[in-house]
């Protein structure tokens, strides 16, 4: 299996180890070319100095970059990942991104023969590093079955979840329940906070009960700290959010804690918390 990876972020660096390790032919591209030469000293690939030349040949393409736009870039144009692919080559789209782009480039990749898949992931930094990541994936089930080999390698579940579009969907779901959950864990460590509670012994209690959450376990101890720089950033999360709601307003679904929650965030980026990860949201409350 010949692949390729375009973008060495957070989360597709150690996702393209995994890949290498796996013992594939890699070759990856990033924009800034210095963490490409970093992988590969690190992981032994190549690199390639466009999209289109690290396509080249490959079965496979993987793509995680920030959002529409940044995938257009790295996609189409000349120097996109379209041009360089062969033709019955799979593009496996990672980014989180919008349904209505993955739609448009799987007719995009279809009209010049060749296969396309959105796949946006969870489970954060940790679960790229472990190897552990869960893939919600739209597209044909033929293609999705082709790039399962690849995929399984940096994901402990992965689904094909319906045609192109229905991953990016899928991601959108996951985010509308993380903003809620993160809220009110926000809401509640703060009411303890303000009701004289230990916050050690309440989550210890209170997270082997119904109350407990992904969100509890891996950020409560940071929070308690006043610490946010543990993960996913606000930024990237008012991204996310906007997609859904975008999604919403022509699906008519009703919205109004993704809409609170989303100006909550709104309000930590303007005092400069874009970087800050998603538990921030406790500031608003500790921090005045
Ligand atoms: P990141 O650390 O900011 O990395 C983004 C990567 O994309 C970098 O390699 C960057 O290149 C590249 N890139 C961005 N815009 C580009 C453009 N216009 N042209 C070429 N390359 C471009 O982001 P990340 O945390 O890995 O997240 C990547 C995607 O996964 C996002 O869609 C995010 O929402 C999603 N995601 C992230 C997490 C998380 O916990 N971080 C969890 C789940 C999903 P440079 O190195 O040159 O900047």
């Amino acid at each position: 299996m010949k692949v390729a990876f375009i973008g060495l972020g957070v989360m597709g660096y150690p996702m393209a180890g995994h890949v290498k390790a796996a013992g594939m032919d890699i070759c990856v591209f990033n924009r800034t070319p210095e963490k490409a030469e970093k992988w590969c000293e690190e992981f032994g690939g190549i690199w390639a100095n466009t999209p289109a030349r690290a396509a080249e040949g490959c079965d496979i393409v993987l793509v995680c970059v920030g959002n529409d736009d940044d995938v257009r870039q790295v996609v189409l144009g000349k120097d996109g990942v379209l041009a360089g692919m062969k033709e019955g080559a799979i593009l496996v789209d990672h980014t989180t991104a919008s349904a209505s782009l993955a739609r448009e480039l799987d007719e995009e990749a279809r009209n010049l023969g060749k296969r396309f898949l959105d796949a946006p992931v969870s489970g954060g930094q940790a679960g790229a590093e472990n190897g552990a990541l869960t893939v919600m994936i739209g597209g044909d089930q033929s293609d999705y079955e082709a790039a399962r080999p690849v995929i399984d390698v940096y994901s402990k579940f992965n689904k094909l979840l319906g045609p192109a579009g229905n991953g990016q969907l899928a991601k959108a779901a996951n985010q509308i329940c993380i903003a809620g959950v993160v809220e009110g864990l926000a809401e509640a460590i703060n009411f303890a906070i303000k009701a004289g509670l230990n916050g050690e012994d309440l989550i210890e209690t209170i997270s082997k009960g119904a109350a407990g959450s992904w969100q509890m376990e891996n950020r409560y101890q940071t929070m308690l700290n006043d610490e946010y720089e543990f993960g996913f950033a606000v930024d990237w999360m008012r991204k996310d959010l906007g997609i859904a709601l975008e999604e919403a307003q022509r699906n008519g679904a009703d919205m109004p804690l993704v809409k609170m929650v989303d100006d909550f965030y709104a309000e930590v980026q303007s005092k400069g918390g874009g970087r800050l990860d998603t538990s921030s949201l406790l500031t608003r409350y500790t921090r005045n």
